[in-house]
């Protein structure tokens, strides 16, 4: 018997945490013009890339600052543990993709990083209290995304002759998957559920992670 390769891509904020930890930290170290930028991305005026770079301008924080606001926002979503082990038993190659940042990201998965076979985010450099953002993976850029995701999961596609591409995940940018991974799980009543919906496209909703131990 064959078993068909499969790659199990997740986003990072609001995903694999419960909040959004770029965000949380922006509205803690940036006065409140940052959400301004934010909405400009969401009403797609601005591509992710331009709205972080003026977002993360705007935060006066060092790094240690940014640790602790991000620790203190970062509460990982339940179940997901249960979900890296499911995945790793059933031979699912897990991939982090992510538009957020190695600081938080790093610290907050810790050794959990070396589930992922690939991890894909940008990079956050630290001056002082000055944060500036660089985007390593042009190559998977969109006009929208630093890392596109619908990207990320043609990449998964390409990884191996019949690759089944799965795709968890909660956000606005998330929705470049939609029609590049073979199933999508969306956190309930997200930006990205809520899209899903609205287009009568199937997914599977979740609080908790290892609710998709069935479904992996
Ligand atoms: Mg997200
Ligand atoms: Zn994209």
């Amino acid at each position: 018997m064959r078993v068909m390769p499969r790659v199990l891509v997740l986003d990072f904020d609001g995903t694999v945490t419960n909040a959004d930890i770029g965000d949380a930290v922006c509205a803690r170290f940036a006065p409140p013009e940052w959400r301004a930028i934010d909405d400009q991305w969401v009403r797609h005026e601005i591509s992710l890339p331009e709205a972080q770079r003026r977002m993360w301008a705007l935060c006066r924080a060092t790094r240690a600052q940014a640790l602790d606001g991000a620790r203190e926002a970062g509460e990982l979503r339940p179940g997901l543990d249960a979900l890296l082990d499911g995945a790793a038993a059933r031979g699912v190659d897990l991939w982090l993709a992510s538009g957020g940042f190695d600081f938080y990201i790093e610290a907050l998965l810790g050794a959990r990083l070396d589930r992922f076979a690939r991890r894909y985010y940008s990079t956050a450099r630290f001056g002082g209290d000055r944060i500036s953002v660089s985007f390593p993976h042009a190559d998977l850029a969109c006009d929208r995304c630093a890392v596109c995701k619908g990207k990320v999961c043609d990449l998964a596609r390409a990884s191996g002759p019949g690759t089944e591409v799965l795709f968890v995940g909660d956000g606005h940018s998330d929705r470049c998957v939609i029609g590049r991974a073979d199933r999508v799980a969306a956190v309930r009543g997200s930006h990205l559920a809520k899209h899903l919906e609205g287009h009568g496209a199937g997914f599977r909703a979740f609080d908790a992670l290892d609710e998709l131990l069935d479904w992996i």
